[in-house]
């Protein structure tokens, strides 16, 4: 028949990348919107980046390489992981892939079977149901408590766990809580999944954006056990502001490795070459662009929790990692704006971006709705400003 694929729709295409088209399309029409909606940096990739990938065009450096990415990256990543996570993966355990979110379609294809359970923790960043329902997977959801940083317990994760559990997906720090699990946390969630024999995959890609005296861990690194059930997946998106280039990738067992490979070759083949030539230089090259960013992302994480907390009946947690405050907004949803109920995040966004050019990511989407996110990825004087207009919509409830 000419019907479609039913898997393909269902899916709900991004939410956040849709705000976010909307917000850039108002501002090219010229009007004056704050946008808290980017999930990228706002600076531009550390310029020896970019050297090192003209300089690879330049010699020619334009064909395919190995389908799951150039030895020499792959030994830069296993370096990176020893380093950085006291994480031994060889480089035949490494796959390189077209960013963190390719990354995760290649573990889901190649981990799960049709109906087998993914649990995920809630809230969540809105495209793990979605890349599960995709690889015939049916996700879980367990919700954490706001007390608690809306991290997962052993005791949650067991209420839900069934026969056919086969993975746990974790994410710190966390999009969009902005929350991080301590080491006690994390050994404990490896017990339980050593225990209940099911795979984690550990998305770190906000590593090395985390604040204050929080250290991010990774969970593989916690005992042998759970280091051959875990699958990392990092990427240099977030953390060297190359969003755009697409780079991800992930440490697992070889086993592993090497269906995502097999999976790769023929879905995507090599990651472009470029890009991987630009990913060598990242993790080889001077690290203080890295570290200068994050210093001012922390800047700006506390500018606007400052701000957030001069507002009346809004709350959020101080966030610890990545670049997301997660507001609460359950202390307006039964007022009024111009006469009518607010009730939903979603109506929120709609008022500020119509009435008060400022753009915020609703978050029904990521398990929570009442809640909205704002990415403090932009200038301190956009932040000033934007929370500014939050402040007067909520003085202007009834
Ligand atoms: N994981 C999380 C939690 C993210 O927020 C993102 C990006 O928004 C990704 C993975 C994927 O990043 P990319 O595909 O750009 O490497």
């Amino acid at each position: 028949s000419l019907e479609f694929s039913r898997k393909a729709l269902e899916v709900k295409p991004s939410s956040t990348l849709a705000i976010t088209a909307k917000s850039k399309e108002l501002k090219s029409k010229g009007l004056d919107i704050v946008g808290f909606v980017a999930g990228e940096p706002d600076y531009n990739t550390p310029d020896y980046i970019c050297e090192a990938a003209i300089t690879s065009i330049r010699e020619g450096f334009t064909k395919y390489t190995n389908a799951s990415g150039m030895p020499e990256l792959k030994a830069a990543i296993s370096e990176k992981f020893k380093a950085d996570n006291n994480l031994e993966y060889k480089p035949d355990q490494i796959v390189i892939s077209n960013g963190g979110k390719h990354s995760l379609t290649n573990i889901f294809t190649a981990l799960l079977n049709p109906g087998d359970e993914v649990i995920i923790p809630v809230p969540y960043w809105l495209s793990y149901p979605e890349i599960v329902r995709l690889a015939s997977g049916v996700p879980v959801f367990v919700k954490g408590e706001k007390l608690d940083g809306f991290k997962v317990t052993p005791e949650k994760l067991q209420a839900v766990t069934t026969d056919k559990t086969k993975v746990l997906v974790l994410n710190s720090p966390n999009n969009p809580t902005g929350m991080m699990y301590s080491r006690d946390e994390l050994q404990a969630i490896a017990d339980y999944a050593v225990k209940n024999n099911i795979y984690v995959i550990s998305d770190e890609i906000y590593e090395k954006l985390t604040y204050g005296d929080n250290k991010h861990i990774s969970i593989a690194s916690l005992g042998n056990d759970i280091y051959e059930r875990t699958i990392t997946v990092n990427g240099l998106s977030k953390s060297y502001a190359m969003t755009g280039w697409r780079i991800g990738f992930t440490g697992s067992s070889l086993a592993i490795a090497k269906l995502m490979s097999g999976i790769q070759s023929h879905q995507t083949s090599n990651p472009n070459s470029i890009a991987q030539k630009a990913a060598i230089a990242a993790l080889e090259g001077d690290q203080q662009p890295v570290l200068d960013m994050k210093n001012e992302f922390e800047e700006r994480k506390k500018l606007i929790y400052r701000l957030l907390g001069e507002i009346d009946y809004l709350s959020a947690l101080e966030p610890q990692g990545a670049f997301y405050l997660f507001v609460d907004l359950s202390g307006i949803l039964d007022m009024k704006y111009k006469g009518e109920t607010l009730e939903s995040a979603a109506k929120v966004a709609r008022i500020l971006i119509e009435d008060f050019l400022l753009a915020v990511i609703p978050c029904a989407d990521f398990g929570a709705p009442e809640y909205m996110r704002l990415s403090y990825a932009i200038s301190r004087e956009q932040i000033e400003k934007g929370m500014g207009r939050i402040a007067d919509f909520v003085k202007s409830l009834e």
